[in-house]
């Protein structure tokens, strides 16, 4: 079930989990227990493979602040590229 923000006029925003087909409906504040309304916001990505999680952390933190590398990554050996026109090794090389 998706996650969905609300926000109490008096405690504020909170969190609450429910079905897509009660997104709409106002709920209760779990402090006052006073109705709130449901606020828009990005989508939700607690239910993301790890993974995925940490590789777009990675991305959004690059976006700014790229990392400084001095050397480049070590190569594998699968990663070589296979001539198989003698024309290419005239080409310029990075
Ligand atoms: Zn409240």
């Amino acid at each position: 079930m998706p996650t969905y923000r609300f926000s109490c006029t008096v405690c504020g925003p909170f969190d609450l989990i429910r079905p897509m087909r009660e997104s709409g409906a106002p709920a209760g504040c779990p402090s006052c227990a006073r109705e709130a309304r449901r606020v828009l916001t990005a989508p939700a990505l607690r239910s993301m493979p790890s993974a995925l999680r940490g590789a777009l952390d990675a991305q959004h933190r690059s976006a700014d602040t790229p990392g400084v590398v001095t050397s480049p990554p070590p190569r594998t050996g699968r990663a070589q590229r296979r001539v198989t026109d003698p024309r290419q090794l005239r080409l310029p090389r990075p």
